[in-house]
């Protein structure tokens, strides 16, 4: 009976309906194979053109935080030595995402995710021991500490190079960042204009900030989320997520095309809570991003500060 039905099926679609149907099902299986390898950890996210995972972000900043060792050098030293993990351990003597030798993992290494073990392999660890061990010199004087860790003028000059380049990406200040790395404009401003979709008068309670679609958002600040809600659930904000700071302070991401967190997920500064979008109340891809004391929004750039623009 069953066969009967299917033997009919077939015979109904014929050649190209068949056809079909295997690409359907092809496609399918080649996009769920890419998303599913796009989540493999971020030791393995490809990277072009030096850009930095944007997973690793917030581990860099809490290393700048705890050790003053400048975020875009260890970010700067990952890229140089092993591609971030994508080539780990290639050098004889030295092992690990960033490369030590034995000597100094047992003298420097730190546990970084507080797992218990010191592992070479580890970003965590790899990254903390590397602050740790560049910050026993003056760590404003990068190139003195870059040479105690390999003192070769080639290697120094293509690890300062790249520390500019991320510099400009994300500088990165006590305790704010800017959301989007790379994407430094604004669109509209804070306070009264010209509401875009009604040509009326009206109160902008943020800045917009245009991006692509699908740019990682980043938290502005260590903090908790306190809202995710969809785009029929938020007025206008399209898809929106909140994030509640020390002293009362809440962040406010709206038009997103997607959320990586949900309520009550610790996020620390730099770390990616979801992508830019248009959804809600928008002319086209970008961020609205809204800080709130008590409630009471404030103009975001007296918290977060533009970086400069001079990068294409
Ligand atoms: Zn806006």
């Amino acid at each position: 009976m069953k066969r009967k039905w299917l033997w009919g099926l077939i015979g109904s679609l014929g050649v190209s309906g068949m056809l079909t149907v295997f690409l359907v099902f092809a496609i399918t299986a080649a996009l769920l194979g890419a998303v599913v390898s796009s989540d493999s950890g971020y030791a393995k996210e490809p990277n072009q053109e030096g850009e930095v995972p944007t997973a690793l972000l917030s581990i860099y900043f809490q290393a700048e935080a705890k050790y003053g060792v400048p975020w875009s050098l260890l970010a700067a030293l990952s890229k140089v030595t092993t591609g971030f993990g994508q080539h780990p351990g290639e050098e004889l003597d030295r092992i690990g995402w960033i490369p030590f030798s034995h000597e100094q993992w047992t003298l420097y290494g730190i546990d970084g995710d507080n797992d218990n073990r010191v592992d070479p392999n580890n970003p965590w660890d790899a990254i903390d021991t590397a602050a740790h061990f560049l910050s026993l010199d003056d760590p404003k004087n990068i190139e003195t500490s870059l040479r105690r860790y390999r003192d070769a003028d080639s290697f120094v000059q293509e690890v300062l190079h790249w520390t500019k380049v991320y510099q400009s990406l994300i500088p990165s200040s006590k305790e704010w960042i800017w959301p989007l790395p790379g994407f430094h404009d604004i669109s509209s401003g804070f306070g009264r204009r010209t509401d875009p979709l009604t040509g009326k008068q009206d109160f902008h309670k943020g800045i917009d900030l245009p991006a692509p679609i699908g740019t990682p958002v980043l938290a502005v600040r260590d903090g908790t989320v306190v809202q995710v809600l969809a785009e029929r659930d938020s007025g206008g904000y399209g898809n929106l997520i909140v994030i509640q700071h020390s002293g009362g302070v809440t962040s406010w991401y709206a038009h997103l095309s997607a959320a990586f967190v949900t309520p009550g997920t610790r996020v620390h500064r730099g770390e990616q809570i979801g992508a830019v979008g248009s959804t809600g109340r928008s002319t086209g891809s970008h961020l609205h991003l809204e800080i709130r004391v008590g409630g009471k929004p404030v103009d975001p750039l007296s918290m977060v500060r533009q970086p400069n623009r001079s990068r294409k």
